[in-house]
């Protein structure tokens, strides 16, 4: 069987080595921390900073295909193994920067919040002024799960702010009715497969839950906001999973982020969806069909299993219709991501 190169050692890499396992796939996970839960479920692992040329082009030389499942892999050293990558890596230095990202999506019709690129003092009163408060300062680059984010309730909060002293971008707040997600896969042949799009909700800047059907606020926005995903992936000549994150407003759908790979609030797709995102990941970079992505459940709810809920989690396998997956975590810090529970049907 071939093998999959996959870069980064998480989750999201564990569930698409899991995916690639039963399609007959072996997977060779790349990162640099010698933990990978990822690395667990694969056959192979090189362990080496993401600049190492040498481990890098030895790893790729017993690679069939080679994908991420982490979004901030520095860019420059895959210049060397670009013939094998799915998608390309212009998806992800596009998504490595907020305003990049934003200016992007722009281009192609999308609407993002109000923003201003901010590196200084002065810029950023000048955007507080400008866009308004509330608002919020993130770091352009290498945020996630919130980190990197500071809120703006009143333009005297920007005074009282230290500059990160890496390149910000100010958002203003917006004021929305739900958040959702559009996830796409895209084939070699560039055929487009959605999967339902669910309601999002956030705790502290970390996905809590995806649930299925979305309310009607979200509804209504689903296809405006999957035009938009098609044509970044078209842009994009992306290959594989892609997902981009709305909000709901009275104005329709306000483009958020786009994260170039497999996403937390598409993990309900194991269980509530014909194909998963994993596997379709899996089928579009290895150049293989799609599969179907119905929706087959009535009602699915995703929970996240943060930090501490990892000790308790197993009480849900006495609910019937409830799946659980742990990431294999040793440590369960606060607002890391150790799991998640799927309910189907009922809960
Ligand atoms: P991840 O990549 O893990 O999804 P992130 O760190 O890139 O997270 P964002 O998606 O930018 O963070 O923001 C996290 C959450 O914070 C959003 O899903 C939303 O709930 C809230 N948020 C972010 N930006 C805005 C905004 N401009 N207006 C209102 N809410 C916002
Ligand atoms: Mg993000
Ligand atoms: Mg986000």
């Amino acid at each position: 069987g071939a093998t999959i190169g996959i870069l980064g050692g998480g989750q999201l890499g564990r569930m698409i080595a899991i995916a690639a396992a039963q399609l007959g796939y072996r997977c060779h996970i790349f990162a640099p921390d010698r933990e990978s839960v990822a690395a667990e479920v694969s056959a192979d692992f090189t362990c080496a900073p993401w600049t190492d040329a040498a481990a890098l082009a030895q790893f790729a030389a017993g690679c069939d295909v080679v994908t991420w499942e982490f979004e901030n892999v520095p860019v420059g050293p895959l210049a060397a193994i670009e013939p094998l990558l799915a998608p390309h890596p212009r998806a992800l230095e596009t998504a490595q920067d907020r305003l990049k990202e934003k200016r992007f999506v722009e281009s192609l019709g999308g609407t993002p919040a109000a923003y201003a690129p901010v590196d200084t003092d002065e810029e950023l009163a000048a955007a507080v002024d400008r866009i308004g408060a509330p608002g919020i300062l993130k770091t352009r680059r290498d945020g996630y799960d919130g980190k990197g984010q500071w809120r703006i309730q009143t333009a005297r909060d920007a005074d009282a702010i230290r500059l990160p002293g890496a390149p910000t971008i100010y958002e203003g707040f917006v004021e929305f009715t739900a958040e959702f997600s559009v996830i796409l896969a895209r084939g070699h042949d560039g055929e487009v497969r959605f999967w339902d799009s669910a309601e999002n909700t956030h705790v502290g800047g970390i996905l809590a839950t995806s649930a299925l059907p979305a309310g009607e606020a979200i509804a209504a926005q689903v296809a405006p906001a999957r035009e938009l995903a098609a044509r970044v992936a078209e842009a994009l000549g992306y290959v594989g999973v892609l997902t981009l994150e709305f909000f709901a407003t009275h104005e329709g759908p306000v483009f958020n982020e786009m994260a170039p790979r497999v996403h937390n609030s598409g993990h309900w797709t194991i269980e509530g969806a014909a194909t998963s995102q994993f596997e379709n990941h899996v089928r579009a970079i290895c150049g293989l069909p799609l599969g179907d992505t119905a929706t087959t459940a009535a009602q699915v709810v995703m929970t996240n299993v943060i930090g501490e809920d990892a000790n308790s989690a197993h009480e849900c396998l006495a609910e019937p219709g409830a799946h659980l997956h742990l990431y294999g975590k040793r440590q369960a810090r606060e607002g890391r991501k150790m799991g998640h529970v799927t309910r189907i049907g009922q809960w």
